[in-house]
């Protein structure tokens, strides 16, 4: 067996787990009833497919009920397995605990290659594993409440919605059982782009740092940085997109076939193009091809960004990444071995479980919206844009002078639900990176960034235990 397969995912959550709660105080109990999975569902179904029965194999596992419902994503790969998902539904826990999201973690997942079945196959098995999640009582909106993950989209979480409401009528919160639906199906605006907004934004913050721009020799602020990102899906297209945006060059992007570079900068919605009609992402043009795409990993560049799956940087080839700055947009992208190595070498990792917590934090909005039966906005936006036209017109009265404009319509705008979103989830990013950095600056034995999150998480967690969840 390879040093490969040999990888425990769940066992490099738990490695960064211990290394944290040497710094926090929590009775050892406390620490091995956070790190435990409660409750594990392993389910083989069939399903017809032509004139075959194939046996499908899939998990829901929920990490932690500490808050309910519990809340992750429902991965579709074959490379689906009970470690990788015990390991995920592990990080929905602490990155909840971060962002303040009040949710335990969960994780599902289904062992297919979803590109091997035609849509409605694909509906068939998704309509059949909601089933059997109903039949278990591990789905519902107070429960656990699904989201997308790698594989997965709007359109997989429609398919389940429409699943639990056909076999849950008159349940008035129904819409609130998953995340990530279409808006017309209950979802929210921002939803899609949310975890490379909040991949952005966190990023944004840690570069406005001088304790880090300075230790780096870096320019603070994200203008300029140059960028490399893997994974062209949703999180590395809307990470790439807001950084470009944002000022920086995205120099290079990889995807599994391989990778292209352009010093001047990629424009990610264009190589996206490229992709869907010459079916690769290589042989861009102006850009250069790199065929082996794991060595973009090991460009020149100041932020690396890995969207794709856990373990593509690990001891063999860490030593061989130039970035200064890794933001962990995938979850699980680094090993242990590979921390140890950035450690030595002082760079910046910046952690999956709050750094890729946009996901979930908007979901968090979306789940609100569902209960609540109201659109964001659609109460204040009509008087709050009444009430800047009036301030306004007083001040221009008072002043004798006009404002422009383009400035007019945008101090007299009222929020629409995407700001109210984005802005959400702008705080909620700003607050958890400080909250890092201020545990990780207080404690100068703490090594690294990913031991700081998992210190503010394993608090947060250990004192819902503490408080509430320990029984006599
Ligand atoms: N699958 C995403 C994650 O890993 C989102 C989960 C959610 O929205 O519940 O964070």
């Amino acid at each position: 067996m390879s040093a490969q397969q040999e990888y425990s995912f769940f066992g490099a959550v738990e490695r960064s787990f211990d290394k944290a709660a040497k710094f926090t105080s929590w009775d050892p109990g406390i620490l091995a009833q956070i790190k435990e999975c409660n409750a594990v569902y392993r389910m083989h179904f069939p399903v017809k497919i032509g004139d075959k029965i194939e046996v499908i194999k899939a998990y829901r596992v929920q990490h932690s009920q500490h808050k309910t419902p519990t809340k992750g994503g429902i991965r579709y790969a074959t490379t689906v397995n009970l470690d990788e998902v015990m390991a995920l539904a592990a990080l929905m826990t602490y990155k909840c605990a971060i962002v303040n999201v009040p949710f335990g973690g969960a994780k599902g997942g289904i062992n297919i290659d979803p590109k091997k079945y035609s849509v409605y196959e694909l509906e068939k098995i998704t309509r059949r594993y909601t089933s059997e999640l109903i039949k278990k009582n591990f789905i519902g909106p107070g429960t656990d409440v699904p989201a997308p993950d790698y594989g997965t989209g709007e359109r997989e979480m429609a398919w389940i919605l429409d699943t639990y409401m056909s076999m849950r009528p008159g349940e008035i919160d129904a819409l609130g059982c998953v995340t990530g639906k279409p808006v017309t199906q209950g979802g929210v605006r921002g939803r899609r782009e949310a975890t490379g907004l909040g991949v952005f934004y966190g990023i944004r913050e840690v570069c406005k740092m001088d304790s880090v721009t300075e230790k780096l020799g870096l320019t603070p602020g994200i203008k300029d940085k140059t960028v490399v990102i893997q994974g062209l899906g949703n999180v590395g297209f809307h990470a790439a997109k807001f950084f470009r945006e944002g000022g920086a060059k995205v120099i290079a992007l990889a995807e599994f076939e391989g990778a292209i570079t352009n010093p001047a900068g990629l424009h990610e919605e264009e190589v996206f193009q490229h992709r869907k009609t010459t079916g690769s992402i290589l042989n861009f043009p102006g850009a250069t091809n790199i065929t082996n795409s794991s060595e973009a990993l090991e460009l020149e560049c100041d932020i690396l960004i890995p969207a794709a799956l856990e373990n593509v940087i690990n001891g063999d080839n860490a030593p061989r990444v130039k970035a200064k700055i890794i933001g962990e947009a995938a979850n699980g992208p680094l090993t242990p071995e590979a921390d140890e190595i950035f450690i030595k070498k002082g760079v910046i990792v910046v952690p999956d479980m709050y750094l890729n917590a946009g996901g979930v934090t908007v979901s968090y909005f979306e789940w609100l919206k569902n209960l609540s039966h109201v659109r964001y906005g659609r109460l204040e936006k009509r008087f709050t844009e009444n009430l800047n036209t009036e301030i306004l017109q007083q001040l221009e009265i008072l002043t004798g002078k006009k404002v422009n404009e383009r400035e007019k319509l945008f101090i007299q705008h009222g929020p629409d639900e995407v700001d109210l979103v984005y802005s959400g989830l702008e705080e909620t990013m700003i607050t958890a990176t400080r909250e890092i950095m201020d545990v990780w600056h207080a404690n100068p034995s703490i090594p690294d960034m990913r031991t700081a999150a998992y210190v503010v998480a394993i608090n947060k967690v250990g004192t819902s235990y503490a408080e509430l969840g320990i029984f006599p």
